[in-house]
Order: C-alpha cells, then sequence, then structure tokens
C-alpha cells in the first residue's frame, strides 16, 4: 500500500508539473506552426521534404503534450453515472477511420445488463483510446479487436480488450505503464500511464494476459453501483 501512495504522490506531482510546462509549450508552438504554413506556401519545392519532417517532428511534440495534459490536474473534471457501453461505442467510432486503414475490424460484445457506471466520461474515453489505439498499432497487417463488457458480480464492471497482436514477452509485462516506456520508433510512451493513472482514480484495476505470438489481452475492473469515488 505505501508503494502505492508513494506513486501516486509522484504522479500528482508529475501531474502538475505537466500542466505547467504543456501550456508553456502550447503557445509557441501555435506560432511555430503558422509561421512554418505561411514558409511552405513561398519556398520551392525542393524543400517539401523538409517541411515534412518539421511538420511530423511538431505533430510529435504535439501529442506528446496533449497526452501529458490528460495527466495534469482536469480542469473540468465531472463524475456522474454513464453508460460504459456508449462511452465503448463511441471511442470505436472515433478510431474507426483509422482501424480501416489498417484493416483491423473492432467488435463489441456486451455481456447480460450493464449498469451505468460512476466516472468521469472524458477520462474513460482517453483510457479506451489509448488501448484501442494500442490494439490497432500493434496489428499492423490487419485483425480484429475484440472489447467484451460484462459484469463480474453486482459490483464489478469487467472490460475487456483483446487484440492478435504479436503479444508481449513475460519480461516486459511490468513496464507497462513506466513513463516513456515505448518499444515504437514514433512512441511516446504515455499512453498506458495514463490510463493506469485514471483506472486508479477510479478505484479500478487493469490486468494485462498476453502470449507472445498470439496477442494481448487489457482487463480493467471498475466498481459498479453508485459510490462515489
Ligand atoms: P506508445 O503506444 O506510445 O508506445 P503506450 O504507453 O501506449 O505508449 O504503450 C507502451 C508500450 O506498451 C508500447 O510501446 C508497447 O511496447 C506496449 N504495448 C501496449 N499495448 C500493447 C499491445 N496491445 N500489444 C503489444 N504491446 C503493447
Ligand atoms: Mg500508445
Amino acid at each position: 500500500l505505501e508503494d502505492r501512495l508513494r506513486k501516486s504522490d509522484t504522479l500528482n506531482v508529475v501531474g502538475e508539473l505537466a500542466a505547467g510546462i504543456a501550456h508553456e509549450i502550447r503557445n509557441p508552438m501555435t506560432a511555430l506552426k503558422g509561421f512554418i504554413q505561411l514558409l511552405e506556401g513561398s519556398v520551392k519545392d525542393d524543400f517539401s521534404m523538409y517541411f515534412n519532417v518539421i511538420k511530423s517532428e511538431l505533430n510529435r511534440i504535439e501529442s506528446i503534450i496533449t497526452e501529458f495534459l490528460v495527466l495534469a490536474k482536469p480542469q473540468a473534471i465531472h463524475f456522474e453515472q454513464n453508460s460504459i457501453v456508449k462511452i465503448m461505442k463511441d471511442t470505436m467510432e472515433l478510431l474507426n477511420a483509422q482501424a480501416i486503414f489498417s484493416n483491423v475490424q473492432m467488435e463489441l460484445i456486451t455481456e447480460g445488463e450493464i449498469p451505468s457506471i460512476y466516472c468521469e466520461p472524458n477520462q474513460i474515453k482517453q483510457v479506451f483510446i489509448n488501448i484501442l489505439k494500442n490494439a490497432i498499432e500493434v496489428m499492423p497487417g490487419g485483425g480484429k479487436v475484440l472489447a467484451v463488457l460484462k459484469m463480474n458480480g453486482p459490483d464489478q464492471l469487467c472490460i475487456s480488450i483483446r487484440d492478435e497482436g504479436n503479444g508481449i514477452p513475460e519480461d516486459k509485462l511490468k513496464r507497462l505503464g513506466e513513463p516513456f516506456y515505448t518499444t515504437k520508433d514514433r512512441g511516446t510512451g504515455l499512453g498506458l500511464m495514463v490510463s493506469y493513472k485514471i483506472i486508479e482514480e477510479h478505484r479500478g484495476k487493469v490486468k494485462v494476459e498476453s502470449q507472445v505470438g498470439k496477442g494481448t489481452t487489457f482487463c480493467i475492473t471498475l466498481p459498479a453501483g453508485n459510490n462515489e469515488v
């Protein structure tokens, strides 16, 4: 428990720092993007490759900042009873274009009645985005992502998200959620850290099961019922 408390303390400090830095970086970034666009229109085509690199690197900075901001003390945090089924459907719709592009098919199955859950919908959506995105990214040649929602008794909602990607070796499993841990060329290594923090704040848990070469399943449990978080 002490370990967990310390970890969550650290996350709060990181969150406040992140908010400050993120806002400071956003403003100059906007200026940079604007002027680069102007420049691009007024120089020779030979430089288009440079501009592509500049723009892609700026986008990368932006995605790091965006993920960091989620960590930050949320401005408009609003816990209320929400349908997790709807949030999952919305998220899948949001990612549908990316999935189709990667030839990935997303499916949602609900088993039995799923009651609404006391949660912060935008944050839960962020968690689903992060995990579904990872699932899509881990299947560059296409495949299937299956999300299953079901109750585990009356007090616990169980959300599992399974992919058919290359899996995670046993010794790497414990590194998931570590800030900046990524195995991707263009990864930030922040998505899971943010997701774990959000689930922790909802008094939920995340478990990962993986088989190398076969796929990975993220199992999220959230407390159900009307108890405040
Ligand atoms: P990023 O996606 O930017 O790398 P994340 O925090 O989302 O950062 O994920 C961290 C790492 O965890 C990934 O780089 C990958 O190695 C591993 N990972 C996450 N989800 C999966 C998955 N579904 N299958 C295999 N590996 C995964
Ligand atoms: Mg990710």
